[in-house]
């Protein structure tokens, strides 16, 4: 199941590394997009609208910095962390990668577990509920790794799509949501979904979070979609 999973856009030359970083991070639970140089890698950051970068300093074609460089100018992928993988140890490099706009900067040879504790650090700031941390909202209370929703502390039943709507806006209060968004994001772009399926869920979300009274803290935003608050 694709649905509601981060997805982490690899970009590394060397195939065998791509693959070792790909094999973690599938086995992490992530979603795993792939590029091997540096303007394959912009194509699919358009294409993907990845949630993190692990991006590879040294690539032919458009180099690593240059990549982070111009995702950091525009404003739909500077929010994406960018972790920069390097075979440059010196301290430099570190501070011209940084420099760059990179959130992070590992260098190579990384030991893979620590790597992935890095992973989820970055996701923790963006995508919190998809890497298991608790959020709250108001009197709403989710906990992303057990699976339980409270209201004024008492619990909440919620089905699997509602639940992920849910962090969804709980991630990010108040900012809106096209119904396009919430299908890629909640029900994963793979697979085809009328938006009107949205307009359903939200609905029974609705009504599961006023179960047991209070008010509802959806907002239909005419024209744009939905918001939390
Ligand atoms: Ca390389």
């Amino acid at each position: 199941m694709s649905a509601g999973q981060p997805t982490v856009l690899v970009v590394e030359d060397e195939a065998a590394q791509r693959e070792i970083l790909s094999y973690n991070l599938e086995a992490e639970g992530f979603r795993v997009v792939r590029a091997e140089n540096g303007e394959d890698a912009l194509v699919r950051v358009a294409e993907e609208n990845p949630d993190l970068i692990l991006l590879d300093w040294m690539l032919p074609k458009v180099s690593g910095i240059e990549v982070c460089r111009q995702l950091k100018i525009r404003t739909e992928t500077r929010g994406v962390p960018i972790i920069m993988l390097s075979a440059r140890s010196e301290e430099v490099d570190r501070v011209r990668g940084l420099e760059t706009g990179a959130d992070d900067y590992v260098v190579k040879p990384y030991s893979v577990i620590e790597l992935m504790a890095r992973v989820r650090a970055n996701l923790r700031r963006t995508r919190p509920a998809a890497v298991g941390e608790a959020l709250n909202y108001e009197d709403i209370h989710l906990d992303a790794e057990t699976h339980r929703v409270t209201r004024s502390g008492k619990a909440l039943k919620l089905g699997p799509t509602e639940f992920r709507l849910l962090s969804t806006f709980m991630e990010k209060p108040g900012r809106v949501w096209s119904r396009e968004q919430l299908l890629d994001r909640v029900w994963g772009r793979d697979i085809y979904v009328d938006t009107r399926t949205v307009d359903v869920h939200i609905g029974r979300l609705r009504k599961a979070l006023c179960q047991h009274g209070g008010n509802d803290p959806l907002r239909t935003v005419r024209g744009a979609g939905y918001a939390l608050g």
